[in-house]
């Protein structure tokens, strides 16, 4: 396929829908409005696509000959952030916002599929798009999706997010883990209360909470081999009435970041481990509710040469980057765990057009003429998973 020039073709048509999206955003598993709009752009170029996961969207489209099956995916929802840009294309929807680029991410599927429409005859195979709903919000759509069958058939997937802390013209790829495992834990400590002028009457559950916040820190600098990543942060720290009272209950809630299931384990273990004995010594009882959230995000070598090979092709060789892995979570990871797969980085700062704002705040923006590249590269990395031997 003519990827270049024909992500040139569509690319007017990409800001434009981008626009439109990013004019009404919605929330994870509201995209009511957007699901709507995503089926009527791909029924005009003549597709028939099928609801999923009620706010999710997946059509096909068959190539001329037989042939193995790529699944491109696109995440659709926005986030609770009230927009600050100037713009005229700004979020009318109020406190909400696509300030993490999910608005390009189906603006770039959506021109992809016109020119997979243009090109079906010399198509061999077919290509699912993936109208994903709710990745920001766990449990997040990725696993009522699968459950529905969207992976049924499908030989590789690949996903492109957007990022504004990497140029424009850039694109980041990895070879192995690239996104966290990203878990939440909740812990409820329960002591016995009493008056804060007498002590040795009562059982504190905040000092006890605070020596186990402390202790906590030593997973990472103790028990973690220090060549593996972990995170293990303390969100909330909850407890008390009065100044004057001593509390009878505390809850700490937090989240760990891990790049494989070992330290997953390890760290969660740990927590538990270090609870109970703090909690024993203090005389203190405890609940401990530790939630496995997104999977990490690890790309197949194979599918991630071939990403690799067409952002080259796009954009040059020194256009491709290999950065560490970031310890974020995406509900990408649960497709990589069926499927072979790769997820990269499209670049889409730029800072001489003042597009520099981190993801997830209120001045979030993206380059749009970066779009192009996107488009283009899920063209010929497509256009190669599918000529792959079998
Ligand atoms: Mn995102």
């Amino acid at each position: 396929m003519e990827c270049v020039s024909q992500a040139e073709k569509v690319h007017s048509y990409v800001v434009s829908i981008r626009r439109t999206l990013h004019e009404y955003p919605e929330l994870s598993f509201q995209e009511f409005e957007t699901a709507k709009r995503i089926e009527a752009e791909l029924r005009s170029m003549g597709l028939s696509p099928r609801r999923v996961a009620g706010t999710g969207v997946v059509a096909d489209i068959e190539g001329a000959q037989p042939g193995r099956t790529v699944a491109i995916r696109a995440d659709i929802d926005g986030l609770p952030v009230q927009e600050e840009n100037q713009v005229e294309y700004a979020s009318k929807n109020k406190g909400v916002m696509h300030a993490c680029g999910h608005d390009a991410h189906v603006a770039m599927l959506l021109g992809f599929a016109k020119i997979l429409v243009e090109e079906k005859r010399n198509i061999r195979g077919r290509v699912r798009l993936i109208f994903q709903p709710a990745e920001e919000q766990p449990p997040g759509g990725a696993q009522q999706l699968i459950k529905e069958g969207v992976l049924e058939g499908v030989n590789y997937i690949i996903g492109q997010h957007v990022f504004s802390n990497i140029s424009a013209g850039k694109v980041a790829v990895y070879y192995g883990p690239l996104m966290a495992n990203s878990d939440k834990f909740i812990i409820r400590l329960h002591g016995r209360g009493g008056h804060g002028s007498a002590p040795h009457e009562t059982v504190d559950p905040i000092v006890t909470a605070s020596y186990y916040v402390t202790l906590a820190q030593t997973i990472v600098s103790r028990r973690v081999d220090p060549v593996k990543a972990a995170v293990v942060t303390f969100g909330t720290f909850n407890a008390g009435y009065r100044f004057n009272i001593i509390a009878a209950h505390a809850e700490l809630t937090g989240t760990v970041r891990t790049l494989d299931m070992d330290t997953r384990g390890l760290v969660k273990a740990e927590l538990r481990r270090l609870l109970e004995g703090v909690c024993n010594s203090m005389g203190v009882s405890y609940e401990f509710e530790y939630e496995e959230g997104y999977p990490v995000v690890v790309n197949n070598p194979e599918v991630a040469r071939v990403v690799e090979e067409a952002a080259v092709d796009i954009l040059g060789r020194d256009a491709v980057l290999h950065p560490d892995p970031v310890m974020g979570g995406e509900d990408f990871g649960y497709y990589m765990q069926r499927v072979p797969g790769a997820f990269y980085f499209l670049g889409v700062g730029n800072p001489a057009k003042g597009v520099t704002s981190p993801q997830h705040t209120p001045t979030y923006n993206v380059d749009e003429d970066a779009l192009k590249h996107g488009v283009a590269i899920l063209c010929r990395a497509t256009e190669r998973l599918l000529s792959r031997p079998s």
